[in-house]
């Protein structure tokens, strides 16, 4: 505690906690920090197991003894908190998050084919990056959630998911904020989410969407293998267009992303996966769409076409499904793989681009 002595009162100031966050150390990370406070690391896997596989509070974690009060110590247990839900009529359900903080972000679960369901997570509160068709972007950048902020999100939500009998089975970085602006949290939170003493989420079921930050797309494939499936939010073909909708393409141009996807390692069938979001009269164009299917040619992926859900204040309209489809169609006749993403949630505005917490403000 760091306390001002004035006159008439004193006031206290409670010092920023340094200690890192236990839910979000990677296990060698655990490790190296048990071994630390003297605990040892043959104690990691257990700890981890407990507090990911399991989702124990560590006081509850079996067999640990006198060990659990020196851990709590030398570490924070942030609490994230589902403070309300609203369900959509087609399944889906927004989640409000609440940081120990009080910052709130969102999530969305999505209900797949056979009980399984996905989970849209945020992985910052707000966003910087100001795309011109997103609400989020309108809210500009409060701060990045920590790694371990992510993962509890992703722990209320198994939790959550496993209550009505199902299965939290995929992962999709696409809730708030642009994860590869923010990467050492994305990619520890990943490590943990993948470890098979943890969660133990394929890699395959964990989808990282970016806007396009190259130098960390390079990073992410590095740090992965390319076993963790890479979204591309693209939006356009040509950089003209790009950049009208997508400040951060005046930094990495289309050439640019391109040579990131194409060095991007894919193994064994994987693809990746450019988003391509709708906007009429905006990039729906022949011309457009011709630069699009040159801009894919040699490249294995999938382009995943998502209407523009509008929002209060937009500057676009929503494309009518004929709309869509013409656009399907185009790609089609130019032999682009590609799949239509209808939107979900949009009852709740959890769908694609809506999650900008209406009447809540996320101090
Ligand atoms: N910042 C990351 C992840 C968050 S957005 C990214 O840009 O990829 C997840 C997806 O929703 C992105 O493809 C994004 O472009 C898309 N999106 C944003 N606003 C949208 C809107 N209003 N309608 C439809 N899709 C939108």
């Amino acid at each position: 505690m760091a306390s001002t002595k004035t006159d008439l009162l004193t006031v206290v100031e409670p010092a920023p906690d340094r200690r890192p966050d236990l839910l979000g150390l990677t296990r060698p990370n655990l490790e190296a920090l048990l071994d630390r406070v003297g605990v040892g690391r043959k104690h990691a896997k257990r700890v981890f197991r407990g507090l990911h596989g399991r989702r124990l509070p560590l006081h509850a974690i079996p067999d640990l003894g006198r060990h659990a009060a020196v851990i709590a110590d030398a570490t924070r247990q942030a609490s994230v908190t589902v403070e309300s839900s609203q369900r959509s009529d087609d399944g889906t359900e927004k989640l409000v998050f609440r940081m120990a903080d009080g910052a709130r972000v969102e999530g969305v679960l999505i209900p797949m084919r056979a009980g399984r369901v996905t989970l849209c997570v945020s992985s910052q509160v707000g966003c910087a990056m100001a795309c011109r068709f997103c609400a989020t972007g309108t809210m500009g950048l409060s701060r990045g959630l920590e790694a371990g902020e992510i993962v509890a999100q992703v722990h209320a939500a198994i939790e959550r998911v496993a209550a009505s009998g199902d299965q939290l089975r995929n992962i999709v970085f696409m809730g708030m904020g642009e994860p590869l602006h923010h990467y050492p949290a994305t990619r520890d939170a990943v490590r943990i989410l993948r470890d098979d003493a943890g969660p133990c989420f394929k890699a395959r079921h964990i989808t990282v969407s970016t806007v396009g930050v190259v130098p960390k797309m390079r990073q992410f494939a590095r740090d992965f293998d390319g076993r963790v499936q890479l979204a591309l939010s693209l939006h356009a073909g040509t950089d003209a267009t790009r950049q009208a909708i997508i400040p951060l393409a005046a930094r990495y141009d289309m050439a640019a992303l391109r040579r990131a996807c194409l060095d991007h390692p894919l193994p064994g069938t994987r693809k990746l996966m450019i988003e391509y979001v709708v906007l009429p009269g905006v990039n729906d164009g022949e011309a457009e769409i011709d630069a699009l299917a040159e801009w894919t040619r040699d490249l294995p992926c999938l382009v995943n076409l998502i209407p523009f859900n509008p929002f209060v204040g937009a500057p676009f309209r929503a494309p009518t499904a004929a709309e869509v489809t013409r656009v399907g169609a185009q790609l089609r006749g130019r032999r682009v793989p590609h799949s239509i993403r209808w939107p979900r949630g949009r009852g709740v505005a959890g769908a694609c681009g809506q999650l900008a917490l209406e009447g809540v403000a996320a101090n």
